[in-house]
């Protein structure tokens, strides 16, 4: 059996932030992560200014791909509006892997089955024992599965079907395009150039909302593939595009249960408006740690979350999540 003080599922943002955070503090915490890094993860890339403050560094000073956005080119029901911000696209395949090597945390590749009590421990898959365990991992998180999916169900309409793909491509256009409510969609399209010559497109949209249109996530994809053609966004590609479920709860969910608690995406933690889940996953992560560290209860703020201020969160969102 291997004993450890914090054993925490998924080697992610949240996991790697904190598995960063309690090995400052000096707790021996373990991550297990079913991949090994790099990793491929479906994600758009975008990270914002609060990312960087979160990890208490500057961009300038991220040592992989990145670029620097100085306004978004939104488009809402077709209608364009420029938005002057400052915003970063990263490759969640650098981004990770760099992540969890900066946690100094050790990882041991496993896919983790069973959870069970004994003695006030949790015992993963009889090979691991740990008073505090953290679950990171994502949408099929078996922290979230085994210890809150009861006490914490995921609402039906809390699901969110994307499809995406990042590929190579000599972009002509660097701008970040937005697409939101494009042909009725219940979410947005995307369009994020990357460092090194990589471009990351896909849509996002309420699942519910989409089915009761009738229609399906790989129809609205097919039409994105036609506009990015017919706009000369991206031409003459076959698309290798892959499809991911995630949630995004209005309402912050249980998210500690006796010494285990759950952070990211496996507690749905993502803005309500956007879908942007890495700050989030981050925060929550360092805040678990926090709270093993100083023996605190774990909190993150009740109720949705945004990433656009005011107005422009609440009118997305009112689309963008219909009952
Ligand atoms: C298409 C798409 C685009 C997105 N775009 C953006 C964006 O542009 N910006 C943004 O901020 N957010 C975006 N998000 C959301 C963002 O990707 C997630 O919120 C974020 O990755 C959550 O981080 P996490 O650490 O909670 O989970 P993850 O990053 O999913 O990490 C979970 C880890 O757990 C591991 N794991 C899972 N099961 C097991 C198991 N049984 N045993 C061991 N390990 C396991 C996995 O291998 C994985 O490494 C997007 C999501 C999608 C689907």
């Amino acid at each position: 059996m291997i004993d450890k003080t914090a054993i925490i599922v998924g080697g992610g943002p949240a996991g790697a932030a904190c598995a960063w955070r309690l090995k400052k503090a000096g707790v021996d915490a373990l991550i297990l992560d079913k991949k090994t890094f790099p990793r491929l993860k479906l994600c758009a890339g975008w990270v914002t200014p609060k990312v960087f403050n979160l990890l208490g560094l500057h961009p300038k000073r991220y040592p992989h791909s990145i670029i620097a956005f100085d306004r978004l080119v939104c488009y809402f029901r077709g209608v364009r509006v420029p938005v002057r911000t400052r915003q970063y696209s990263i490759r969640r395949y650098e981004f990770d892997a760099w992540l969890l090597e900066r946690s100094g945390a050790p990882m041991d590749q496993h896919r983790v089955g069973s959870i069970r009590k004994e003695n006030r421990h949790h015992i993963i898959d009889d090979r691991y024992r740990a008073k505090y365990l953290v679950g990171a991992g994502g949408t099929h998180c078996p922290v979230y599965r085994h210890l809150f999916s009861r006490i914490s169900p995921r609402p039906e309409t809390s699901r969110i079907a994307t499809v995406e793909t990042e590929l190579r491509y000599d972009y002509i256009d660097s701008n970040c395009y937005l697409w939101f409510f494009e042909d009725g969609l219940p979410g947005y399209a995307w369009y994020v150039p990357k460092g090194n010559g990589y471009l990351n497109i896909g849509i996002g949209g309420k699942q519910t909302a989409i089915k009761k249109q009738g229609r399906t996530i790989n129809e609205y994809w097919r039409r994105f593939e036609q506009k990015l053609a017919a706009a000369g966004l991206v031409i003459d590609r076959e698309f290798d595009a892959k499809g991911h479920i995630y949630y995004i709860r209005h309402r912050t969910p249980r998210l500690q249960t006796d010494n285990a608690y759950l952070t990211g995406d496996a507690a749905g933690l993502a803005t309500v408006d956007m879908g942007e889940g890495i700050g989030p996953a981050i925060r929550s992560g360092l805040r678990a740690a926090d709270a093993i560290i100083h023996k605190r209860p774990y909190r993150m703020p009740q109720g949705a979350g945004y990433s656009w201020p005011g107005i422009i969160g609440s009118g997305i969102t009112a689309f963008f999540n219909p009952k």
